[in-house]
């Protein structure tokens, strides 16, 4: 790379991108393009001689952008809030200049080495248990998904199961989750060789504000272990955030589809009496619990063998960055250690290292903690907790908008619209304007009743 290059163009990309979110609002949120509008724009086959950056840009400007939904719109409040930040952008851009594979301590030491210290930091802020942290047998790893983090600990507790009942027991090795878990684990099952008619996702009803009823996940063990099944996982989640005030009594904090939160400590109860091994999923909502006043949600997290929230969701961390904390991180190295002849060094044969690319699916790795550090050192606990806040409090002013309008309930059952508020820079003129995108769309709707 030339120094001196790098320097000319990056301040040219930095002002290009510093432009973009200039002028982000002017921007449709959801692309308008048309599936395969960039085949006919771009040609069907690479440049032999290079071309500038001004004629790279000028293609971003009017061919690629077009493309672009918006993500870090003010206006975008569809799926989940996916954040970027100056500080979350600054440590990406450092880790793309370095550009180290640190896959193990002595491909980069620094490397392994902040990312335990970072995610040592993000437990003690969501006031997880000791056993989570590096100092003792546990510990925490960035993995780049919430679908990673749930394979991998999938794979480890298939394979502790395997050890205690033999290899031929996958046949009837039972996961439990509920019918609001993310399809992540679904997709972890298939990957994992789990039997899909092994997979118990047990039915919520709004009675229980659609967490999983202990008493039923009892009583499904219970036939299965009569049945000669062997439980061995259950994945609990919280996801979302919604306001609710009417309809779920005070609860902010949920899954994705309807706000539900699984009553950890009694499912972590049962997974412990059965031996099973218990994942909690708090890719979206874990963000609030670094509110003191929203860390109650995660109450139970002590019996949990494992804890996962998406720091590139709501911790203005750019994507990806996904946090993962084991109590035992020698189940996840049996799993997933591989030791081939040319990754042998002195410091991973002398045992005294950490090595993630035996705790996580690939063998190369980037160098993530550099901006969740960055994110945590520039904003401060503070002001990560008054984000969340503001964003909560956004919500319940949608709430409230909603529940003005006779025509609009809240509710988190059947065929609904869901509003999610999380990107960075929303304010309250954004949430207004959405609501009466809506009003609008409704007075139509109902004009043709
Ligand atoms: N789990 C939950 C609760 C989620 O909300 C999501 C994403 O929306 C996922 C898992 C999957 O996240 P990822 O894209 O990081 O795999």
């Amino acid at each position: 790379m030339d120094a001196e290059q790098l320097r000319e163009n990056a301040h040219r990309m930095v002002d290009f991108i510093a432009d973009y979110y200039k002028s982000i609002e002017s921007f449709p949120v959801l692309s308008q393009v048309q599936p395969g509008y960039l085949h006919d724009l771009l040609p069907d086959s690479a440049p032999h001689q290079p071309e500038t950056l001004q004629d790279v840009l000028d293609d971003v400007r009017h061919k690629i952008m077009p493309g672009v939904t918006h993500w870090q719109s003010p206006d975008f409040f569809a799926y989940f809030p996916s954040n970027s930040s100056t500080a979350g952008f600054l440590g990406e851009m450092l880790s793309a200049g370095l550009n180290i594979v640190g896959f193990s301590w002595v491909t980069s030491p620094a490397a392994t080495e902040l990312e335990v210290i970072v995610l040592d930091w993000l437990a003690k802020i969501l006031k997880l248990p000791e056993q989570f942290l590096s100092s003792g047998r546990g510990g925490g790893v960035i993995q780049g998904t919430a679908s990673e983090a749930v394979l991998v600990v999938l794979l480890a507790a298939r394979d502790k199961a395997l050890r205690k009942f033999g290899k031929n027991s996958i046949e009837r090795l039972v996961v439990y989750s509920s019918d609001q878990t993310h399809a992540s684990l679904q997709k972890a099952c298939q990957i994992a060789g789990i039997y899909p008619e092994n997979c118990r996702v047990l039915k919520t009803s709004p009675s229980t504000n659609f967490a999983l009823d202990p008493n039923v996940v009892c009583e499904t063990i219970s036939q299965d272990v009569a049945a000669g099944f062997i439980p061995f996982f259950i994945c609990a989640t919280l996801i979302g955030i919604a306001t609710g005030r009417k309809n779920f009594g005070k609860q902010k904090v949920g899954t994705t589809s309807s706000t539900a939160v699984d009553p950890l400590s009694a499912l972590g109860k049962i997974a412990k009496a059965e031996d099973m091994w218990f994942h909690v999923d708090a890719a979206y909502a874990g963000s609030a619990c670094i509110c003191p006043e929203y860390r109650h949600y995660i109450n139970g997290v002590e019996e949990a063998d494992s804890f996962n929230m998406n720091a590139h969701k709501w911790f203005l961390t750019n994507f990806d960055c996904s946090a993962l904390w084991v109590k035992d991180r020698s189940a996840l190295i049996q799993s997933l250690t591989t030791n081939p002849e040319y990754l042998n060094n002195k410091a991973s044969q002398e045992n005294g290292v950490v090595d993630f690319k035996d705790w996580q699916i690939p063998l190369g790795r980037r160098f993530r903690s550099l901006k969740i550090w960055m994110v945590m050192r520039l904003y401060g606990v503070e002001n990560l907790q008054n984000y969340i806040r503001k964003h909560i409090k956004l919500a319940e002013y949608f709430e409230e908008l909603v529940i003005s309008d006779s025509r609009f309930e809240v509710i988190s059952d059947q065929y609904v619209m869901r509003f999610a508020v999380g990107a960075p820079l929303t304010e309250e003129r954004h949430v207004k304007a959405a609501w009466e995108v809506l009003q609008d769309e409704a007075t139509i709707l109902l004009r043709g009743l």
